[in-house]
């Protein structure tokens, strides 16, 4: 990033001069209204001064290039800063480079209007948290909430105020990607995240420096592209969207979310970015978002490609519908005064962008102190810390889901092990995908962590056994970014001989395989959802040794195990698991950690299956007994099951689930039923197990789900005790948007199912009256 080096005057403190000296914001509500009658007058009373080319410069939002995310790349950025035509920066870091930065716009431009500076901090910063995926898979909220507050002090001192994150897309579709960075199929599980994520980033108040203002994403149903391929199209009805995808973003907007991107895909015929039903009508008009919205990436520009218009048009159609800053593109600092002068956009619309963007600023109290962000000595002491890495190891291991363990794990921690798989000596590969400000080279193998839990008590046999794919290209493509496994070129046989040698001579056999990191996040969606087929030829071989066989499996979706799960012994899958990854592997495979992660995706058998998720409607021909039969709904060649439903994943001790007890089995609107429910531990571990509630109605003025996700509790019990696990149903639990798309809940019978994954529950009845 050399861009600020040059002209920048240096070691100067900076006096701001704005129109009147702001008062930070008091999020408690006794004071807020006061607050922002005095950010209005704030705000007005510096837009009274700007020039149009000075408002249409706030909605510029330009990339630095401390990481990369996109294609294009921004030019002439100081000239632009100087001219007031940036209003923020998103890829740079570091509280020197940032105050470079943040003095050109606050010394050199006319109304020294600080920038907002913004970076994909997605699952941590520094020190870097399992993916999204992954994390959503521990079910515990306060552990999600406190990896963003970690994320937020860390990015803060390292000179961010602004994250592009969470992404709460849901998905049904592991051949996607981009599942990696979201948290999976249920609306009901990512609305919790998203309410966790946003209260981690921004805390109880946006203006203090170790707060960062959060921007969900991708608004909205990104997740649903067409066929899995990236940036595709999707078309829904409002039914689903309503009562199947929305509900992540509208929670993240009640939690107070800051900012609000928009995505990629077209609803209802018309780009998201340029969606006035979406951003305004619902967004801003419905759901009552106070907030800034920023487009995706060049978003504007590329509605010219999806045959919207030429980028003047597409930029007054996005201004239009009620987005307020452009990333990267510069159609709207390119074409907006055009279309002004033209009478295509109003004034009263550049304004409002343009109070939006500042509000936002104000709110992080910037116009206080444009540099509160620029701490050395925090981002000397506060980032990657012993502390933070010490969670980041806990974290982890709650992220880890256990597929299947025929009585392998845990492991002895003596003898001989072989560590075999492209996967087990790879730093790079551990943090995960969208993990941009991450240091790779720190992040801890699996190897290293092997040696680090078993010292000299063991002996590891290390053989990478095959290569991460075949075809070389298409390895090019899976390890971008710093990700690369470097290629063994010897062949195929030789490796494989290497590997099956060393587990002949060894007591257990750890195979570290699947996905590189690359082979998931943005861009990366397959067709294929399997362990490449050189790396399963490793594992057919390793198994045929009689030794008893661990997979550790990388992955950032969903893939089909099916072969796996019949020949291996043993299967953890490990997700990316971020900085801690080796060492928080050893802690379970060795069981100083009971894996307790519960998926959050449903597993296919095949990928011919995809959308297979577990709060499916029933159709009019449901399956009624053993497979097959003809004229109902199924498939000739495979059950309509799951390999491992939604909610799945197995401890090394075992919980027992006693039938769900109601206090009442009838009950009016406005009153609650209380569900009790006793877990038991009855294995020899002490674990934490998710208990999981969902609920079906019966009977609806519009078909309702099989069943869906309601509450959870994770609990933690010593092993041979007991515990009564209590819920509350309430009539809220019950509605859902009726063909009016009126929330409502309708009188009639529930079933409400209780137990440890979607499809492993014991059921009772009640009515609503
Ligand atoms: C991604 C966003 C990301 C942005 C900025 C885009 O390509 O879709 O998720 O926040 O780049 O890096």
């Amino acid at each position: 990033m050399g861009f600020l080096g040059k002209s920048v005057i240096a070691g100067m403190s900076i006096v701001f001069l704005a129109a009147c000296t702001p008062k930070i914001v008091q999020q408690d509500k006794s004071s807020s209204t006061k607050v922002n009658s005095e950010m209005y007058r704030f705000i007005s009373s510096l837009m009274s001064k700007m020039t149009i080319e000075e408002k249409i410069g706030q909605l510029n939002l330009l990339t630095g290039g401390d990481a990369v995310t996109g294609t294009t790349v921004n030019s002439n950025i100081e000239q632009k800063i100087k001219n007031g035509e940036v209003g923020g920066f998103f890829s740079l870091s570091t509280p020197q480079k940032i105050r470079k930065a943040q003095e050109l716009a606050v010394k050199e431009a006319r109304l020294k209007i600080p920038l907002i500076f913004g970076m994909d901090v997605i699952h941590g910063y520094k020190t870097t948290f399992p993916i999204p995926l992954g994390l959503s898979c521990s079910w515990d909220m306060n552990l999600i909430q406190k990896t963003a507050r970690i994320a937020a002090e860390e990015a803060s001192a390292d000179g961010l105020n602004w994250t592009f994150s969470p992404m709460v897309d849901v998905s049904r579709d592991p051949r996607w990607g981009r599942v990696s960075e979201g948290n999976g199929e249920d609306p009901f599980l990512g609305a919790e995240i998203a309410k966790a994520m946003v209260k981690g980033y921004q805390g109880d108040d946006l203006s203090k420096a170790n707060t960062i203002m959060a921007c969900v994403k991708h608004f909205a149903l990104y997740g649903a592209s067409e066929a899995g391929r990236d940036y595709n199209t999707v078309d829904m009805s409002r039914q689903r969207m309503y009562n199947e995808y929305l509900l992540p973003y509208k929670a993240a907007v009640d939690a107070g979310v800051g900012s609000v991107m928009t995505s990629f895909n077209e609803i209802d015929g018309i780009p998201a970015t340029a969606n006035k039903w979406l951003v305004t009508d619902l967004l801003r008009n419905d759901w009552n978002f106070k907030g800034f919205v920023v487009t995706d990436y060049t978003g504007i520009n590329e509605m010219v490609d999806h045959g919207f218009g030429n980028l003047q048009e597409v930029s007054a159609k996005a201004l239009q519908a009620g987005v307020d800053m452009d990333m990267v593109g510069e159609g709207f600092l390119t074409t907006l005064k055009k279309s002004y002068q033209e009478g295509k956009i109003s004034m009263q619309e550049i304004d409002r962008a343009c109070r939006l963007v500042l509000e936002a600023k104000y709110k992080l109290g910037l116009f206080e102190d444009p540099f509160k962000y620029c701490d050395e000595e925090r981002a000397r002491t506060q980032i990657y810390t012993s502390e933070n890495l010490k969670f980041a190891r806990e974290v982890a291991g709650k992220s880890f889901v256990l597929l299947k363990n025929n009585e392998v794990l845990p492991l002895k921690k003596q003898g001989t092990i072989a560590l075999v798989g492209p996967l087990a000596n790879t730093r790079e590969n551990m943090p995960g995908t969208w993990s941009v400000s991450t240091d790779l080279s720190k992040a801890i193998s699996v190897k290293e962590g092997l040696e680090n839990i078993l010292g000299s008590r063991a002996k590891i046999l290390h053989a990478m056994g095959t290569n991460l794919l075949d075809d070389a290209e298409y390895q090019k493509r899976a390890t971008m970014f710093g990700r690369d496994i470097p290629r063994d070129n010897r062949s195929n046989e030789v490796m494989l001989k290497e590997a099956v040698n060393l587990a002949k001579k060894s007591d257990v056999i750890v195979a570290a395989l699947g996905e590189s990191s690359e082979m998931s996040g943005e861009s990366s969606s397959r067709t294929d959802i399997k362990i490449p087929q050189n790396q399963q030829k490793l594992l057919e071989e390793l198994v045929k040794t009689g030794k008893p066989v661990v997979l550790v499996l990388f992955t950032g979706r969903p893939l089909d195990l099916t072969w796996e799960n019949q020949h291996v012994p043993a299967i953890l899958n490990v997700w990316f698991g971020g900085s801690q990854t080796g060492n928080a592997i050893a802690d379970v495979l060795f069981g100083d950690v009971n894996p307790s992660g519960k998926l959050s995706m449903t597993f296919p058998q095949n990928v011919g299956q995809i959308p297979l998720y577990y709060n499916h409607k029933n159709t009019g021909r449901p399956l009624e007994g053993p497979w097959f039969q003809k004229f109902r709904s199924n498939y000739l060649d495979v059950t309509n099951e799951p390999l491992y439903p939604f909610g799945y994943g197995l401890s090394y001790t075992k919980f027992d689930f006693s039938e769900p007890r109601l206090d009442k089995d009838n009950f009016k609107a406005g009153e609650k039923v209380q569900l009790s429910v006793t877990l038991s531990n009855r294995g020899k571990f002490d674990g934490e197990e998710v208990v999981q509630l969902y609920i079906s109605d019966m009977v609806g003025s519009v078909t309702r789900p099989v069943k869906e996700l309601k509450a959870f509790q994770k609990v933690f019990l010593k092993s041979g005790q007991s515990k009564e696990v209590k819920f509350e149903i309430t009539e809220d639990m019950l509605k859902f948007y009726n063909s009016e798309l009126q929330f409502v809940s309708e009188p009639g019978e529930f079933k409400v199912f209780v137990g440890n994954s979607s499809s492993s529950v014991k059921e009772a009845k009640f009515r609503l009256n």
